[in-house]
C-alpha cells in the first residue's frame, strides 16, 4: 500500500489487485480478477469486453456504488477500501455523474427537473438549481426541450438529458456504461462528440462499450474478458476458445448470466 502526498495525486482512479466475488448458490465467483488500473486527470479511456465479462461490476466499483472483495481502490487520492456508504456517497456526489445505456430519467419530471433532481440532493437552493440545469441543458443543445418529458424526446435528446444531469454537479469523472447501446449511429456520433467536448474541457471520461468505432473515440483502450483487464486486445492463446464449424451447435451455457443491467 502506498501513502500518496496530493501534489503527485493526478491519478485520480488507482486499482491495484482489485477482485470481486458474488455469491452464486453456496459457491461464489470470482467476476473481477486482480484488476489493475490507473487513470490519470483528463484522461479518457474506453473499457471493451464481451456481455458478461465483468464491465458494469467494475463501473459500479469505479462509481463507489458497490465495493471490491479485496484490494485497494483509491479515488482521487482517498483509498475507499473501507469507506462507508455514506463516505461512498459523499465521494460519488462530489466527483462522479453516471451516464447509463437506458438513460434512467424519471418519466414524470421534465427535463429542467431531471437534471435538477442532483443538485436538489447536494442542498443548491431551488432558485440556482433550474437555473444551471437550464445552463446545462444547453450545452446539450436542448434549449427547445426543456420542459419535455422523456417520453417527448428521441432516444439521443434523452441521453443528451441524462448527460446533462450527469455534469451539472461539475464532476471530475464522468463513468459512461454503454452510453450509446440504445441508439441509432448518428445519435450516438452526437452523443461521442458531447464526450470529446467534456473532455477537452477537462473531464475525466471513463467508457465502457462493446463497439470498436465507439471505443476509437477515446484516448485510450482497456480490454477485459472473463473478469481480467488488459491492454491487450487478444486474449492470451490458452483462453481462447476453439473456432467452432459454422453449423456447430452453441455451448450449453454454464449459468452464467450475460446483460444483467436494463
Ligand atoms: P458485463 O457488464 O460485462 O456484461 P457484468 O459485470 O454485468 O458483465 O457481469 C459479469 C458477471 O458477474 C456475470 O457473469 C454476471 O452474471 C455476474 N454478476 C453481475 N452482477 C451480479 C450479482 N449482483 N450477483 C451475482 N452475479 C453477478
Ligand atoms: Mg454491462
Amino acid at each position: 500500500m502506498t501513502a500518496r502526498s496530493s501534489e503527485e495525486s493526478t491519478m485520480l482512479v488507482e486499482m491495484k489487485d482489485v477482485c470481486k466475488d458474488y455469491p452464486q448458490g453456496r459457491e461464489t465467483v470470482r467476476v473481477l480478477k486482480n484488476v489493475c488500473l490507473q487513470v490519470e486527470e483528463g484522461d479518457y479511456l474506453a473499457i471493451m469486453g464481451p456481455s458478461g465479462s465483468g464491465k458494469t461490476t467494475l463501473m459500479n466499483l469505479i462509481g463507489c456504488l458497490d465495493v471490491q472483495t479485496s484490494g485497494d481502490f483509491f479515488l482521487d487520492g482517498e483509498n475507499l477500501r473501507d469507506a462507508g456508504s455514506n463516505r461512498l456517497a459523499e465521494v460519488r456526489n462530489r466527483l462522479l455523474g453516471f451516464v447509463f445505456q437506458s438513460f434512467y430519467l424519471l418519466p414524470k419530471l421534465n427535463a429542467i427537473d431531471n437534471v435538477a433532481l442532483p443538485l436538489m440532493y447536494a442542498g443548491v437552493p431551488k432558485k440556482e438549481r433550474r437555473e444551471r440545469a437550464e445552463e446545462a441543458l444547453k450545452t446539450m443543445g436542448l434549449e427547445d426541450r426543456m420542459t419535455f418529458r422523456p417520453n417527448q424526446l428521441s432516444g439521443g435528446q434523452c441521453q443528451r438529458v441524462a448527460i446533462a444531469r450527469a455534469i451539472v454537479g461539475k464532476p471530475k469523472l464522468l463513468l459512461a456504461d454503454e452510453p450509446t447501446g440504445a441508439l441509432d449511429t448518428a445519435s450516438g456520433n452526437q452523443i461521442m462528440d458531447i464526450f470529446d467536448r467534456l473532455n477537452a474541457e477537462g473531464t475525466t471520461i471513463i467508457m465502457i462499450t462493446h463497439e470498436q468505432a465507439i471505443a476509437d473515440r477515446a484516448k485510450h483502450i482497456q480490454y477485459i474478458r472473463d473478469g481480467v483487464l488488459s491492454s491487450e486486445k487478444e486474449a492470451k492463446p490458452e483462453a481462447e476458445e476453439a473456432a467452432a464449424p459454422e453449423d456447430a451447435v452453441p455451448p450449453v451455457q454454464t449459468g452464467e448470466e450475460g446483460e444483467t443491467h436494463a
